[in-house]
This record gives structure tokens, sequence and C-alpha cells, in this order.
């Protein structure tokens, strides 16, 4: 096999790439409202509780309708996962590995169509939707290859008498819970790697993006995956959510999302049902507070290009996003200057026409709590920029940045999850850092300097699962970046890294006697 490459990123500045996508688009529109059924192994059911999904944009026009699973449902797959389980834990891995390949072929021959779903469901604008693409389709590549690296025969200490050794096994049925903001590259990660692993899985896509989950399930399909070993169980989280976190018969839980909701899993996860002859493993990647620091001697216009993408790409909805900025009291005016003008300058609008770099945020809720940030930061911080709803139909904010925030305050400490970006000033580095590191969270972080000192005494002390120098803090890269937080940002699972299936897998030690 080929080693593994990172797809690279469309930036439809050629004319087949930009009419692939608008077909897709129109296609999409032209199937507004189909209804998909609830499919579990060769069932089909149609509930009276439906899954509405609508385009942020433009939220009177419904994308497509799913099915609120019920509980009994839940249950039905629950046992169709176990049963498939012993067939599949059997599986080759090489077999389990090409269908991950050829998922990934389906996916890119699919690209347009899936570009054009994240675009209206989940608002992206194109580049990120293609950029989120191109990341699920190496979480496919990269954990086929991982895949057929942890069958191999593992290293043991050789012991005379004795011919020992150590291979890996699968868990069992996994639930896998993904978030709304990455709907397609998360979601193929969790799920490929569960599944890769020889694991089944009950795959409960975010109530916002069922479109997008869709089409992986759709691929998975194609590719050969055999019944049962995936079900695409859509329903509301905190119904069906709880109720297979709690089953006894899931074996793990990949989750990733709020801090709240992933906390609520761990614990409830924690507790032992009837029947139940393991202790859950629980992989949760959550929220994110992350800090851009500026030191006195950084390029400035390097910073603001890194500061603008990390705080407003996606509309700040990223785990990764900036949204915090710490800036050395030396350059601030002269950067400050440039991150308003810059800010200022970028187009927002429906993400459909692929000149507006910012899109809707993703719900009325979403739009509601950022609004009330704003509002809150009018009393914590200076307004320098922004801060009011856009005027036309779908959930548009303007990029908001507030400054003389204090280190503190809620504006600074909680995570928004928006185009809102908190600016605090520093007398100097060990502040900065000290500022930086005064979360509960930490995920990602930059520094923007040419002092190797403070770069070096950064790497050491800069509390956060990614950390960057002189790059954005968003967007990392399948197995050059592998992903995942410290403290109350998750368990760091390090996703799309050398360790990651090692969480969806148990070791075995066999030893004869010779
Ligand atoms: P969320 O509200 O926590 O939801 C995440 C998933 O959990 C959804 O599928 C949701 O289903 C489900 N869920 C909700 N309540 C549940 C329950 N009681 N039991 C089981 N499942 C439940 O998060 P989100 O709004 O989708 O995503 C944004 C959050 O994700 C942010 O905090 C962001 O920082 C975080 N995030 C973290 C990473 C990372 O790698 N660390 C990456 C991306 C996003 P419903 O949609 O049906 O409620």
């Amino acid at each position: 096999m080929i080693p593994f490459k990172n797809l690279p990123i469309r930036q439809f500045d050629g004319d087949k790439d930009v009419r692939g996508v608008e077909t897709a688009i129109g296609g999409i529109k032209r199937e507004a409202g189909r209804e998909y059924p609830l499919v579990i192994g060769r069932q089909t059911y149609t509930n009276t509780r439906k899954l509405k999904t609508f385009d942020p944009s433009a939220p009177s026009r419904t994308l497509a309708v799913f099915q609120k699973a019920t509980q009994e449902q839940a249950e039905e797959a629950i046992n169709l996962a176990r049963e498939t389980f012993e067939s599949w834990k059997v599986t080759s891995a090489e077999e389990r590995s090409a269908i991950l390949l050829r998922a990934a072929e389906v996916l890119r021959r699919r690209r347009d169509e899936a570009v054009a779903t994240t675009v209206l469901e989940a608002g992206k604008n194109w580049i990120e939707a293609d950029a989120e693409l191109a990341e699920a389709v190496d979480f496919l590549e990269f954990y086929a290859r991982e895949a057929l690296r942890y069958a191999e025969k593992q290293p043991v200490v050789p012991f005379e008498g004795e011919e020992p050794e150590l291979f890996y096994i699968p868990l069992g049925v996994g639930a896998v819970i993904p978030p709304w903001n990455f709907p397609l590259a998360i979601l193929t990660g969790m799920t490929s790697a569960a599944i890769v692993t020889g694991n089944t899985v009950i795959l409960k896509p975010a109530s916002d993006t069922p479109l997008t989950g869709q089409l992986l399930f759709e691929v998975m399909i194609e590719a050969g995956l055999p019944e049962g070993v995936l079900t695409y169980l859509t329903g509301s989280g905190g119904e069906i959510g709880d109720f297979i976190v709690e089953h006894p018969q899931v074996r793990f839980i990949a989750f990733t999302g709020s801090m709240e909701v992933g906390l609520g899993i761990n614990e409830r996860a924690a507790r032992l049902a009837p029947g139940q002859v393991w202790i859950k493993r629980v992989v949760a990647e959550m929220g994110g507070k992350d800090a851009i620091i500026i030191d006195e001697d950084a390029d400035l216009d390097a910073a603001t290009e890194g500061i603008i993408i990390s705080a407003f790409g996606y509309q700040g909805q990223k785990c990764s996003a900036c949204s915090r900025l710490i800036v050395h009291e030396r350059i601030y005016e002269p950067l400050m200057e440039r991150v308003v003008s810059g800010t200022e300058a970028l187009k927002v609008g429906p993400p459909e026409d692929r000149t507006n770099y910012m899109g809707p945020v993703i719900n009325q809720a979403a739009l509601d709590k950022i609004m009330s940030y704003v509002e809150l930061g009018h009393g914590e911080g200076r307004l320098l920029t922004g801060g009011t709803r856009i005027d036309i139909p779908g959930y548009f904010i303007e990029p908001t940045i507030f400054a003389e925030a204090s280190p503190d305050g809620r504006l600074a400490q909680e995570e928004i999850f928006g185009p809102l970006l908190t600016v605090m000033k520093v007398r100097d580095f060990d502040e900065a850092l000290a500022v930086a590191n005064n979360t509960i969270y930490g995920l990602t972080g930059a520094v923007y300097s040419r002092n190797e000192g403070h770069l070096a005494r950064a790497r050491e002390v800069f509390h956060v699962g990614n950390l960057y120098f002189n790059h954005k803090c968003t967007g990392a890269m399948v197995g050059v970046h592998p992903f995942g937080g410290f403290n109350m940002s998750g368990t760091d699972s390090k996703a799309g890294g050398p360790d990651y299936l090692g969480l969806f897998l148990q070791a075995k030690s066999v030893s004869r006697k010779v």
C-alpha cells in the first residue's frame, strides 16, 4: 500500500470544481424534503416522530426528513450489533481495511455532493466544506493503514522456555456520538476507527446535521460493509443517546461534543447496568477556549491572518477556534488595527454563494446564546467591531471583537462557540502564558513570536493538546497534527494519530510453555 498522504483541499479557482458543486447544490435543493427511513438490518421504519433538517441560511427550507428512533428501535439496533459482532470480530484486518479504502474512493467520487451537503446543512463555506471532505477521506485512508499495523505481531520481551505473544482484539458494540460542527469528518473518523478495529457501531448523528451523516452511511454500504456492522440511528441525544450510553450491551462510547454532554455521558457510562460485565470505555472529546498569543516581535501580517482565520473561520464554531487573543502591549495598537480592519472586510452571507467567507451559525439556540454573550461583552469589555445580528433570513451574526476584557470574566472563560473574539493585553510573555493557561480547557493554542526562548518556554508550559507556532490554531490535519485536548477539553484521544485505534481495542497476552 502506498504511504498515507493528505488529500489536497480545493480552492475552487477552476471552472470544473465550481460547476461540480453548483450542480450538487442544485440537486440537493431539488430533492429538498426527501424522507429517509430508519434502517436497522433489513428492516426499514417510518416513525410518527420526525427529525427535520434545514438550511441555517434559509431556515424555512427543510432539506430532509429523518425518523426519530424510539428506545425499542435502539434496543433492536444494539441486539443486531451484538449478533453481528460475532462475525465481524473475526473478519481479517485486511478485509476491514479494504472496506475503508473503498469507502475513501466512494467519498472522493461523491466529493461535490458531500461539499454541497455541508454547505447547505451546516452553513460552511465551500473551502471549509472541502477541507472537511478531505479530512474524512484522510481518516479512512489513515485508519485503513493503521489497522494493518495494529494487526501485526506486537513486540514482547523474549523469555526462555516460553513463546509469549501479544495481539489486539476489538471491544464489542460501540456508540458513536458526533457533533454537528464537523458533521462528516468527525463522524467518519470515530465511526471508521471503531469499525476497522472489529467493533460494531450504533452511530447517532447530531440532530442538526443528519443529512451529511447519511452520506457516510451510504458510502460505507456501497464500500461493502456487511449489514449490521453499522446502524445509523437518527434521533434525539437526550432520548436515545442516554438510552444507548446506559445500555448494558454497549461496551464503549466515542463522543465528541460539548463539555456538559460529555461529562454527563462519562458519568452515566460509569454506572453499572444490570447484566453488564465490563467497565465501559469512554472516549470524550469536548469543548475549548483556545488562545493565540502575539509576542512583541511577531510578524504582524502573518499573525493577523492566523487570528482572523482561527477566530472567524466557520463562524467560530470549531472546538479549535481562537476565542481569546492575548497581545503584548508593545504591539497592541498596530496589531488590533490590522485585525479589526481585516475582520470588517470579511464577507458574511449564505455560503451557497462561494464568495461569502462567513455563513450562518447553526440554529436559533446558537444565535440566541451568542447574542447573550454579546450583551455580556458590553459590560465586560469594549466593543471593537461587530456585535449585531445581520438582518437577513437565517442565523447571521457579524464577526465580533471585544477588547479590554478581564481574563477571569465569563467572556474569557466560557465556550461561546460563535464569531466572538475576546482580546486581552499583557505586559510580557510570562503573563501571556499565565492568561493562556487560565481556563478549565486545554485544546488548541498558538504563539506568534520570533523569540526562540519564548517558543521553547511555550512548548513546555502552554498546556494544550495541540500547540502551533507562527501558525493558526485551527485546521489540524490527519496524521500531521494528531488531535485531542487536555483538562476539560477531553480524554486527549489524539484522533488521526498513531495511538487512536488502540482506544477501540484491548490487548491479549498469550504465552505457551515450550
Ligand atoms: P453537544 O450538544 O454536546 O452534542 C454532541 C452530540 O451529543 C450530538 O450528537 C447530540 O445529539 C448528542 N447528545 C446530546 N445530549 C446527549 C445525551 N444526553 N446523551 C447522549 N448523547 C447526547 O455538542 P454540539 O453542539 O453538537 O457540538 C459543539 C461542541 O462540540 C462544542 O462544545 C465543541 O467545542 C465540541 N467539539 C469538540 C471537538 C473536539 O475534538 N474536542 C470537536 C468538535 C466539536 P443531539 O444533536 O440529538 O442533541
